[in-house]
């Protein structure tokens, strides 16, 4: 399969690459691997971009990458559906109507295969028979085009928000380990599972739902202790996690508060 990686020309640190089935875009045609992840970009969210007017493409790639999301493109939908099963995403954000197969067919064999990651719909036809189709088809929302960049934004933050919060098993950064909130456990990796009290797994599964997210101590001690005590709560708390599942399950962000650890382990 052609590939080509490009950087855009604001995007210098996250890799964005484009792949092609078709040579839809001119013929290019080059084969590269991901590059290593860099510090601080394997903690990016992973955006899956299935979009083949390329100039929307591109800056739309430049646009999620300059607001932290590390870009995968994908030209067509036989490049969506390999990268959509070969990759592990946050997000996919798949316009309709694209040579060969099209999005919503992309998501229908995505979904089949057990690909769950929440998913906006772009779309020109915005009829409610549409609409209805796309939701059926698995997408979780859909935008009509043309759209406002903000909205877009905005309805991708939520959809992201909405997946984190539904879900029961929460990642911890970006390594192997898994909070359970049903069984109140730390369990993956290569340690035995870690059982947790209820607090410290209500502050686990508050950093741990928004891993790019920094939290003051007054914010954690507000969403999580009810405001009672005092900050020196929020860094007891903090102590009792890094005891039990290593130092670098939470970070310290100097006068700013904490923040997941990207591998959510010491
Ligand atoms: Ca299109």
């Amino acid at each position: 399969m052609p590939r080509d990686v490009r950087k855009a020309p604001h995007t210098e640190v996250v890799p964005v690459v484009v792949v092609s089935a078709d040579d839809a875009w001119g013929g290019v045609a080059v084969a590269l691997p991901r590059e290593p992840e860099q510090a601080g970009v394997g903690e990016r969210e992973r955006l899956l971009l299935v979009e083949d007017e390329r100039e929307l493409a591109e800056m739309l790639a430049r646009l999620l990458a300059a607001e932290g999301f590390a870009v995968d493109l994908a030209a067509d939908g036989q490049a969506a559906l390999h990268l959509g099963l070969t990759r592990s995403y946050d997000l996919l954000l798949v316009d309709r109507r694209l040579p060969g197969i099209e999005g919503l067919d992309v998501l229908v064999r995505l979904r089949a295969r057990g690909v769950v990651t929440p998913a906006l719909v772009l779309t020109a036809r915005g009829s409610v028979a549409d609409r209805v189709n796309g939701l059926d088809a698995g997408a979780d929302d859909y935008l009509t085009k043309p759209f406002a960049v903000e909205e877009l934004l905005a309805r991708l933050r939520a959809l992201g928000r909405r997946h984190q919060d539904a879900a029961q098993v929460v990642r911890l950064g970006k390594g192997e380990r898994v909070l359970d909130l049903a069984t109140r456990t730390v369990h993956g990796g290569a340690g035995p599972p870690v059982e947790l009290t209820e607090r410290e797994v209500q502050l686990l599964a508050l950093l741990a739902r928004r891993p790019n997210r920094v939290f003051s101590r007054a914010e954690l001690l507000d969403l999580v202790f009810d405001g009672a005590d005092g900050g020196g709560v929020v860094d007891t708390y903090v102590h009792y996690l890094r005891r039990k599942l290593g130092r670098g399950v939470i970070r310290t962000m100097r006068g700013a508060g904490y923040r997941m650890g990207p591998m959510g382990s010491g």
